[in-house]
């Protein structure tokens, strides 16, 4: 088998499920650009299911107040659960472990969200997202279903909608295919605990602005080092606590790096040398 088809008969679909009071937003923010055509060539696949399809209140109410009283409204435990088993029932039909599926609570009580996280959550075959909505979910239901609770930061956000989208969209990136140089995953920002180097386009000169000579050199190795240089520059400057975890997991970079300037001091010396002599 050619190594192109060996890499599509290796890929298989991530299937993203989310549980929400607005299908739509999920849909729409999802549908375009790269996840929405990861979407069309079913590298991943999203579905958006509305949580109040399954109350079974006369009303189509979600809602009610929160016993002891304080600000706000609570999601209901019963619509939720039905919305959750009616996804892991289709699932179970698919073939696959629906009721095994890992099920993630966007909330800002959670882990923060990372690089790493996507990178692990992206080997998943199934994914349920839970948003919660108003005051948050009665707890009972969390207890109940919820295997990862994650935040996408400190700050408190009207619903879990935005959040799962963030994380869906990181995930996906992650996916085999899905991205249409698989290294850009790679190199990217926290790819490696670094910053991304700085990156330019044509013209070669914009606004008296030139790029940088080496990167017209065509010289792939010089290259190379000048971006991991400008990465470790930056993330040195914006980032010290990851500068930290690179430059403790690669010593052996800085002892490399101090042998070459050793060699080039005492070139340079040697050179000194031979022009006094001459
Ligand atoms: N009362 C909750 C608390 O103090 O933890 C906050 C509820 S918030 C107004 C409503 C919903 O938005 C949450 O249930 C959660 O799904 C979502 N949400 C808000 N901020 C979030 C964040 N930083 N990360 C992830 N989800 C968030």
């Amino acid at each position: 088998m050619s190594d192109r088809r060996q890499e599509r008969s290796d890929r298989r679909c991530t299937s993203f499920h989310v549980l929400t009071l607005f299908p739509e937003m999920i849909r729409q923010g999802l549908g375009e650009s790269i996840t929405g055509r990861a979407i069309a060539r079913g590298l991943i696949s999203l579905e958006a299911v509305n949580i109040r399809d399954y109350t079974l209140d006369k009303h189509k109410k979600v809602d009610d107040y929160p016993y002891g009283g304080g600000a706000g409204m609570l999601m209901q435990a019963q619509p939720v659960y039905d919305a959750w088993r009616a996804v892991a029932e289709s699932i179970d039909r698919q073939g696959r472990r629906g009721s095994a599926a890992r099920v993630i609570y966007l909330t800002p009580q959670g882990a923060a969200f990372c690089q790493d996280m996507a990178r692990e959550l992206a080997g998943e075959e199934d994914l349920i997202f839970l948003c919660g909505h108003y005051e948050g979910i009665d707890e009972r239901v969390l207890e109940e279903i919820v295997t990862d609770q994650v935040s996408i930061g400190d700050y408190v956000l009207t619903g879990g909608e935005l959040p799962a989208m963030v994380m869906i969209d990181a995930i996906a990136r992650m996916v085999p295919g899905v991205l249409s140089n698989a290294r850009s995953g790679e190199t990217e920002s926290f790819g490696n605990h670094l910053l991304e180097y700085p990156q330019y386009s044509r013209p070669e000169i914009w606004h008296e602005r030139r790029v940088p000579q080496i990167l017209l050199s065509g010289n792939h190795q010089k290259v190379e080092e000048w971006r991991l240089e400008q990465s470790l520059e930056r993330t040195g400057r914006l980032r010290p606590d990851l500068y930290e975890k690179w430059a403790e997991e690669n010593q052996e970079y800085f002892i490399r790096k101090a042998k070459r300037q050793e060699r080039a001091r005492r070139k340079m010396l040697r050179n000194a040398q031979k022009e006094q002599q001459k």
